[in-house]
């Protein structure tokens, strides 16, 4: 019975586990791995002590429990290799072939894909519930008023009444955004199959869009070839251009020109929507399109952002296995353009 190559078979255990798995002896010392493992904590740690490969205290008192008739136990340990990674680790234990002799057996499970999701989706609710919250309280803010000292003031009324009118306004805004995203992320791994001419579709957009233009006192030019087909829903396309056409005019201002150019290059179809107004400092250009990243959020609010737009272009261009690229220069302007593969 001596003879059993017991170690030998751990490890052929544990190298048929699809995780990283370590198995412990009652001197917690480092008896078998596998090679998950090994890629983590190196080939060293056989025959050492489990603090050389591990020192959250959690895990290792977890290993004393089990080694000592406690149950299993799940914990968790954060691992600072090359890339922070967080690991659940179940410990718990199994029997040698000796009598009382007694292993313990990790298990590493990696949860921080999961982890980095849950915060996204914590993040996003807050974010949502505060951008909610904010017009809501200005709103209230003025029924009190308005029930109050400003009773019977018939001017003060007019122009509450208008100012509420704005942050009801600010709401539905924010509320078609959210649900807008919401949509394209359910049909985000559904290829669309309709045909869209881009150059229709912006030339649409851009009408719809001149009186916005006009207002803000910006010209809006189109440098377009005869047609740019793709593949696409014309719906979302057009809502892209939408998002981005009207940014380039709301942040260009008086006096600024908007310009639209489109071209074939290899098999991709582009249209770069370029202002001249102020662009955007560097360091916020890669997280433009992250949900309610903005420059500066007052300044987004007061032209009636949401700080969603670019995002759902994002999702929506995604969706098209497209890319949306983003380049600035503070100063001088800037240009998002929006690459498509070309209808084949
Ligand atoms: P918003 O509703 O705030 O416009 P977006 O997601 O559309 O949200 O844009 C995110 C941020 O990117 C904006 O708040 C603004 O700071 C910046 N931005 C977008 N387009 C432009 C542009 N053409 N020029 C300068 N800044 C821009």
């Amino acid at each position: 019975m001596s003879s059993f190559p017991f170690a030998d078979f751990v490890t052929r255990i544990l190298a048929a586990l699809p995780v990283p798995a370590i198995a412990v002896t009652s001197a917690q010392t480092i008896h078998a791995f596998n090679t998950q493992a090994a890629h983590i904590f190196s080939d060293g740690i056989k025959g050492q002590h489990i603090t050389y490969a591990l020192r959250a205290p959690d895990v290792l008192q977890a290993i004393n429990e089990v080694l000592t008739g406690g149950p299993p136990r799940s914990v968790e340990c954060r691992f600072r290799g090359a890339v922070q990674t967080l690991f659940d680790v179940n410990v718990s234990s199994f029997a040698g072939i000796t009598k009382n002799e007694t292993f313990a057996l990790l298990i590493f499970r990696d949860s921080t894909r999961e982890q980095q999701i849950e915060k996204v989706r914590s993040d996003f609710v807050a974010n949502a519930s505060h951008e909610l919250r904010t017009p809501l309280t200005t709103l209230s803010g003025f029924i009190d008023t308005m029930q109050g000292a400003a009773k019977d003031d018939e001017k003060a009324r007019g122009r509450f009444l208008s100012l509420m009118k704005a942050q009801a306004d600010r709401m539905a805004q924010l509320i078609d955004d959210l649900l807008s995203l919401s949509r394209i992320e359910m049909s985000e791994h559904v290829r669309p199959d309709g045909e869209v001419d881009l150059v229709q579709l912006v030339a649409g957009t851009a009408d719809l869009l001149s009186p916005v233009a006009r207002e803000n006192g910006c010209e809006l030019k189109l440098q377009l070839p005869a047609s740019l087909v793709v593949t696409g829903d014309s719906a979302q396309l057009s809502q892209v251009f939408q998002n981005l056409i009207e940014n380039a005019i709301k942040y260009s201002g008086d006096g600024k020109r908007v310009t639209v150019t489109g071209r074939i290059e290899n098999s991709f179809a582009i249209v770069v929507v370029s202002d001249n107004g102020p662009g955007i400092a560097p360091h916020h250009v890669p997280r433009l399109t992250e949900r309610f990243y903005r420059v500066s959020v007052q300044d987004s609010r007061n032209r009636g952002g949401t700080g969603l737009g670019l995002a759902i272009c994002k999702h929506i261009l995604n969706r098209h296995r497209g890319q949306l690229t983003i380049e600035s220069t503070v100063g001088e302007g800037s240009a998002f353009s929006v690459v498509l593969p070309k209808k084949q």
